[in-house]
């Protein structure tokens, strides 16, 4: 598409600023619109597999996740009793040369920080909250909660499970409540008292499971996130802090190591966990989705922001690349080479089932979104 094509991405989570630093890379004027007032080192920590390295290899930040990032040995699957390991999965220096790049896990906040200097300095704009969309034909209009506005000839829409940029897309719909909510607790190692414990953890309960991982090379936080059911979620904000007894006796009986690294917890939170029903098209003329605002899904395979990168990456090759007959084209290319993948990835989410069990990863983790060869939308096939 002609590099005189301005772009406006709405939302600075992980998909919209990939596709942002890689649309910059690419020639492109792009403005980057985000809700909030700044990144604020909220408690949570994320999984980055290889096939996320290799986009943030593309948008230049790969040395610098990798230094701060926790590069754990090994994925470990245990049972919520027992304790019996299920499965063990390597990812130590080998595994990172065959999968072709690291698997770290990493603070959000640290990623955001590291992140945003993959910008173009001055194109992201805080407390820009979009209003209203306005296809005029010739251009979009975009209108801000501060009664600003902006212009663009082609728009991004990055924001998340709850999007605004959807409803133009698609008209009105609110993501479902899954019935599952999530616990989150960041905290310093040394509460453990000098347990000892592993890199990446998880224990699979029946009907709930939590994970337990260090964050940073230094090993100085630990945080755990968990999913247990709860049938309704009635708060209007994205998180409530938790009662701790309440937070206690939903892991009760589990293995004695795993409820000394709960104990350690001094405060807990609860975060709904929200998804979206599958659909067959992800934009409308000069309007495109990516990431949850087309396709939450259940976080049980850690790989949700993963889907968001790697459709940002695929997203910037076909309007970089593809497209010379206008944005259709580019959609129609991003549509059929990311959906099959990310239904797949949905599929295994919902079912709660990755890495509970010995499975061969490569299918996932070998998958370089800004090398692999682009398939024309008719004989775009299933993922394998
Ligand atoms: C408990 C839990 C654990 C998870 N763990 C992992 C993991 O380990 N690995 C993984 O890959 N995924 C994980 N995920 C999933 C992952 O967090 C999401 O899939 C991912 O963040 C989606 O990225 P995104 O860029 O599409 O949207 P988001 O990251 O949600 O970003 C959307 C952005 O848009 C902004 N925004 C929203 N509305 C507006 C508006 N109207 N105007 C302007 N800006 C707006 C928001 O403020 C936000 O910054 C987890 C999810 C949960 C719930």
């Amino acid at each position: 598409m002609d590099r005189t094509t301005r772009i406006a991405v709405v939302g600075a989570g992980l998909g919209g600023m990939t596709a942002a630093g890689l649309l910059q890379a690419a020639g492109f004027t792009v403005s980057v619109y985000e809700q909030a007032a700044a990144f604020s080192r909220i408690g949570a920590g994320i999984h980055f597999s290889s096939n996320v390295m290799l986009v943030m290899r593309r948008l230049g930040i790969e040395q610098a996740l990798s230094a701060i990032g926790l590069h754990p040995d090994a994925f470990v699957s245990r049972k919520w009793d027992t304790g019996e390991i299920l499965f063990e999965l390597p990812l130590d220096a080998g595994r990172e040369a065959h999968y072709g790049a690291a698997y770290i896990n990493v603070h959000r906040g640290d990623l955001h920080a590291v992140m945003e200097t993959a910008l173009t300095r001055g194109s992201l704009q805080f407390n820009k909250r979009l209003r209203a969309l306005d296809d005029t034909g010739d251009v979009i209009r975009l209108e801000f909660e501060d009664g600003t506005q902006a212009e663009a000839d082609l728009v991004v829409g990055a924001d998340g499970v709850n999007s605004k940029v959807r409803e133009f897309v698609l008209g009105p719909g609110r993501p479902q409540y899954t019935g599952q909510i999530a616990h989150r607790a960041v905290f310093p190692s040394a509460l453990l008292n000098g347990l000892p414990i592993r890199a990446c953890t998880k224990w699979w309960g029946e009907g709930n499971h939590i994970l337990v991982y260090y964050m940073t090379q230094t090993r100085e936080e630990v945080y755990l996130v968990s999913s247990a059911p709860q049938a309704e979620w009635s708060e209007m904000t994205s998180f409530v802090p938790c009662d701790r007894d309440e937070f206690l006796s939903v892991f009760d009986g589990y293995h004695p190591e795993l409820r000394q690294v709960i104990e350690a917890a001094p405060e807990v939170t609860k975060w709904p966990v929200f998804a979206r029903e599958r659909i067959p098209c992800w934009h409308k003329n000069r309007i495109v989705l990516l990431g949850d605002a087309c396709h939450a899904m259940k976080p049980y395979m850690a790989a949700g922001a993963a889907m968001a990168i790697e459709d940002a990456a695929v997203l910037a090759r076909c309007i970089g690349e593809i497209g010379r007959r206008g944005p259709a084209e580019s959609f129609a290319w991003y549509e059929a080479n990311r959906m099959p993948r990310v239904n797949k990835v949905q599929d295994i989410s919902s079912q709660n089932i990755w890495l509970r069990q010995p499975v061969d990863p490569d299918w996932l983790f070998k998958y370089d979104a800004c090398q692999i060869p682009l398939v024309a939308p008719a004989a775009a096939a299933p993922a394998p």
